[in-house]
């Protein structure tokens, strides 16, 4: 069996691949199991210094990488780009992290008590093909630095970026087996590692529906999951709020990844008094994203990932939109920015469309914008624009989502945690937090009695 990988902007074949099934995962765990004991007595001065030297390759090999991205994703090159130097930073964090997460001492009777962090062992970590390789690295850094080794399974439709990685590891001394990685079907080679008994913990990022699968499937062997699912994030523009950066930003909010993004605000939330206005200024932002040739340095949105996920796209989208911009006509699997109105009971301000279609909806007061913003399954991002300080924090802290920026749009940083509330998922990666996902507490009591 094989693999066959499509570039989706021209749906060529860039990659034939052997397709790993049951077999091969349980070979990779075993090779993981094997190397666990070695990497986990790497000093933390020695696994600091494999993780920055993994860095460093990253930054040397970043055109090179950031080309697979675009090709094997359709992200736009200068995008693919700036993901790859992220990738970077984030093992230099982890590097840095490795000796800095302490134990704690505990007063009490007897004696000494004190805390360790301790490695899982062997982590499966399950990664989705929009960001293949930002999302592995979110994983690999903190797993790595907390000693544990790991097998990976990227997307099927999204595996080159993750084997690159792999091969780079090697040559920056990682040891063989401390990074596996498997290429084949979620519902097989992902099943197997939420299955097996060696696999101590799965870091999970994709939908909503096959989380749910991964929980379950965890429960058998008490595994501990780390969950990056959907969302449905809400960007919300007061009336009071500067409305030309407001909407000048809000297309990339949508519409970067070509919408593929599980922080996309896709519900825009508008003041009644302002909401003409917005929408003005909202096409006309839009109006101004270029759709097209991923290679092109000026392009900012590509195509989808598959002709598939197109006609799910496009299945949201009912009757005349409030706006629709051009898309090329030739291969490749093309959606227009497309801007919609609704309200927020609508199927597309329901479900992630995880394309690039925003629906705009009006609210009347603070109270109002809050209730809209909280109703939904999903709590993973969102934004508040408002020139009221007081406000923006009382908004903040009354939204069910687990990262909110203020007059932005930007929610994902190296050093700070990201994760959901609500269906969105649980558990968080990046920053120092990421670390406790990797890690199990031990407590040790030593007396000085006698
Ligand atoms: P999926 O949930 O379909 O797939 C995610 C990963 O899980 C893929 O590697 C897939 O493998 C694998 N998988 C599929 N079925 C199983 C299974 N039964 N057991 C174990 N693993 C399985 O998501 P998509 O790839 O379609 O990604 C899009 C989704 O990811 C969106 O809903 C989006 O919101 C979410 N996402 C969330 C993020 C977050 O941080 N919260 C970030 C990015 C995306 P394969 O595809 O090879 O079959």
């Amino acid at each position: 069996m094989t693999v066959t990988v499509v570039n989706p902007a021209t749906e060529e074949t860039i990659a034939t691949l052997d397709e790993a099934g049951v077999e091969e995962a349980d070979a990779a765990v075993a090779r993981a199991k094997a190397a666990f004991p070695g990497w986990r007595d790497v000093t933390p001065r020695e696994r600091g210094r494999l993780l920055r030297r993994l860095a460093t390759l990253v930054e040397e090999n970043g055109e090179g990488l950031a080309r697979i991205e675009s090709q094997n994703v359709g992200k736009p090159i200068a995008g693919a780009r700036g993901e790859v130097a992220m990738v970077a930073d984030v093992f230099h964090f982890y590097a840095g992290a490795v000796d800095k997460k302490h134990g704690e001492t505990i007063p009490v009777a007897g004696g000494v008590d004190m805390t360790f962090r301790e490695p899982l062992g062997v982590v499966g970590l399950i990664v989705p093909w929009n960001f293949p390789l930002n999302i592995s690295s979110w994983k690999l850094g903190p797993a790595l630095a907390c000693g544990n080794t790991v097998v990976l399974k990227p997307a099927e439709l999204t595996p080159l970026s993750a084997l690159e990685l792999a091969r780079l590891a090697l040559e920056a001394g990682i040891p063989e087996g401390v990074i596996n990685v498997v290429v084949g079907k979620g519902r097989i080679v992902g099943q197997r590692l939420v299955e097996h008994p060696d696999v101590a913990k799965i870091g999970f990022t994709g939908s909503t529906e096959v989380g749910r699968g991964v929980m379950k499937g965890a429960a058998e062997t008490i595994k501990r999951v780390t969950l990056e699912l959907g969302g449905k994030s809400a960007n919300i523009v007061f009336a009071d709020a500067d409305l030309d950066q407001a909407a000048g930003a809000a297309p990339y909010a949508v519409f970067d990844n070509a919408g593929q993004d599980c922080c996309a605000r896709s519900r825009i939330l508008v003041e009644h008094s302002a909401y003409d206005r917005f929408a003005e200024l909202l096409i006309e932002a839009t109006r101004g994203v270029t759709v097209g040739d991923p290679t092109d340095e000026h392009t900012d949105m590509g195509p989808l990932i598959s002709r598939q996920h197109r006609e799910t796209v496009a299945s949201f989208v009912e009757g005349e939109p409030l706006f629709r911009g051009d898309a090329p006509d030739s291969k490749g699997f093309w959606y227009p920015c497309t801007l919609v109105e609704a309200t927020n009971d609508d199927r597309v301000a329901r479900e992630e469309v995880f394309g690039p279609v925003a629906a705009l909806i009006p609210f009347a007061d603070e109270d109002e914008a809050i209730r809209i913003a909280n109703d939904t399954p999903y709590g993973l991002s969102g934004s508040i624009w408002t020139s009221n300080g007081a406000r923006a924090l009382r908004v903040a802290r009354a939204l069910d989502t687990g990262v909110v920026s203020i007059n932005s749009n930007s929610s994902v940083r190296v050093a700070t945690p990201f994760g959901g509330f609500k269906q969105s998922g649980f558990g968080r990666e990046l920053g120092m937090h990421g670390l406790d996902g990797y890690s199990e507490v031990k407590n040790v009591f030593y007396s000085t009695e006698g």
